[in-house]
């Protein structure tokens, strides 16, 4: 269990903004998370590091921690049932609203709805 390699598809820091939610593999793929996962999204432009790209979009205002947190499938589902989900930084909001803080439903992330 002392392994340390770091494999390509390893990922970093996920990060969001109002609407997405990705993440940073080591090789350079950019993901992201929608319904049915993780999907490739874009990749690192060339010359940069994952580490460099991250930081990037973090000057830009993508941020870390809660608003990254992505529910799980089972979740989607009941909020679906129940018409009221969570938006990304956990307000109450309709399953196609957004809270007064300008985070959408995790069902608008995830192109559900
Ligand atoms: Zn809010």
């Amino acid at each position: 269990m002392t392994m340390k390699t770091m494999r390509k598809e390893e990922v970093a820091m996920r990060l969001a903004k109002p609407g997405i939610v990705i993440r940073h593999r080591q090789d350079g793929v950019v993901e992201r998370w929608t319904y049915v996962g993780w999907i490739p999204w874009k990749r690192v432009k060339a010359g940069l590091t994952v580490e460099e790209a991250m930081g990037r979009l973090i000057q830009k205002g993508w941020q870390t921690g809660r608003v990254t947190r992505v529910p799980s499938e089972a979740t989607l589902r009941r909020w679906e049932e129940e018409g009221v989900a969570e938006a990304q930084d956990g307000c109450r909001v309709e399953i196609d609203g957004y809270c007064p803080h300008g985070w959408p439903s995790w069902l608008i992330v995830a192109g559900l709805v």
